[in-house]
């Protein structure tokens, strides 16, 4: 039996928890110093830009193409196994270019994704006007609507891959910081950690994972392997209209200039988010960044200005969280921790976690169960 011990249950580590636990001879122990999904995961949209990113090779495509696969099995996976609805809009993307010259970049991104097998469309502004009509068309030199990109509910996803951990037998211990690890002598492959301390207990381990986002820098000056994680703060809103916006049949996530208007139903949508970056300070100074009330007026006004209707509607929520952005190195970290054998790191998911996380948690189970899935 491989003993595996999760610091951090975000939506990452919550996936990590999830596919480990579809592995025999694994006992695993996930710890979080708070609940699970109160980190960035809380504040998240859940848009997941696959198809329509601009990625095409190369680890970044990978990550997006596996998350794309898993999701399509994962979710009803979770559903039957907990018997809770996820929320999600699988509509589509549509995003809406305003450069011409932008043009010829989405041409041939439609090809490459043509090659790969997914469909990629690009409609001329009249077409976007008919399809979504609450759409303005002004300054819009095409709408590229992607089928088989989606959005979720960070919270519901995140809720039942603990749910679903928790009925494959795994423990989990929220409102437990990880304050300190057990290692021994440093050999030539690296020193090894068997346990991980919180104020109250110590979880022996024969590997660790830290999915722990903000919290992996504290963690890894710790281990004297320091990796930096910085905080990009994001702000968004829900709001609520009296008459649903467009076409009942055909309420897609859209995207213009970056900023998402997210359908939820019953006339309700979330808009965001911003991107806000800290001051050059150091990363522990840069987490008690606080949100600018003008940066979410400015997301408000961005989507009014392509969805005019929004303008008479109720603002019912606002919020902001921090993504986890490394620093130093590319988004995001799935990687050993330098140093040593039985650590492994991933985070910095910064703005794509959500749809990352599927991946991530497969990444994490060939690495560490990698030696005994080869032997069945
Ligand atoms: C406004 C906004 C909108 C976003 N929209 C999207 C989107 O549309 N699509 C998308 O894919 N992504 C989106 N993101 C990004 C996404 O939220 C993150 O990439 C993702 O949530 C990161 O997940 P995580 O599990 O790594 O981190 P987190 O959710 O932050 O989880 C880390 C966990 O580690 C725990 N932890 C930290 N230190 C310790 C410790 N010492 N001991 C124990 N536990 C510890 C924390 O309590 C926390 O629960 C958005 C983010 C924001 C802020």
């Amino acid at each position: 039996m491989k003993r595996i011990a999760i610091i951090g249950c975000g939506v990452v580590g919550a996936a990590i928890a999830y596919e480990l636990s579809l592995c025999p001879e694994v006992q695993l122990t996930v710890l979080d110093r708070a609940a699970s999904g109160q980190g960035s995961t809380a504040a998240a949209l859940g848009v997941a830009m696959a198809v329509i990113s601009h990625k095409v090779k190369g680890r970044n495509w990978r990550l997006r193409e596996q998350s794309l696969h898993r999701y399509q099995t994962l979710i009803p996976e979770l559903e039957a196994l907990t018997g809770q609805p996820i929320q999600r809009n699988t509509q589509g993307i549509l995003s809406l270019c305003f450069e011409a010259e932008e043009l010829p970049r989405w041409r041939s991104l439609q090809q490459i994704r043509h090659g790969q097998g997914y469909r990629l469309e690009l409609w001329e502004p009249e077409q976007v006007r008919d399809r979504s009509p609450h759409l303005s068309t002004d300054g819009v030199a095409a709408g590229i609507f992607s089928p088989e990109d989606f959005q979720i509910n960070p919270k519901d996803l995140t809720r039942a891959l603990v749910a679903g951990a928790v009925a494959n037998g795994v423990e989990f211990h929220f409102d437990q910081p990880v304050v300190g690890f057990e290692t021994n002598e440093s050999g030539e492959e690296g020193a090894v950690c068997t346990a991980v301390h919180t104020a109250s207990q110590t979880i022996a381990a024969d590997a660790i994972v830290i999915s722990a986002g903000l919290g992996t820098l504290p963690l890894t000056q710790t281990l004297a392997q320091p990796t930096a994680v910085g905080p990009v703060l994001g702000q968004a809103l829900r709001i609520h209209l009296n008459s649903p916006l467009g076409k009942p049949d055909f309420q897609p996530v859209v995207n213009g200039h970056d900023i998402h208007l997210v359908p939820l139903g019953n006339g309700d949508y979330w808009v965001g988010a911003t991107v806000e970056f800290p001051p050059e300070t150091s990363v522990e100074e840069a987490l008690a960044m606080r949100p600018e009330a003008e940066r979410l007026e400015e997301v408000r006004a961005g989507a009014i200005a392509y969805c005019p209707a929004l303008a008479a509607g109720k603002v019912t929520d606002r919020w902001f969280g921090l993504r986890p952005r490394p620093q130093g190195q590319a988004a995001p970290v799935i990687q050993p921790l330098t140093g040593y054998r039985n650590i492994w790191l991933a985070t910095g998911h910064y703005r794509n976690g959500v749809l990352l996380a599927p991946a991530t948690a497969l990444a994490v189970r060939d690495k560490l169960m990698g030696d005994e899935r080869d032997r069945h």
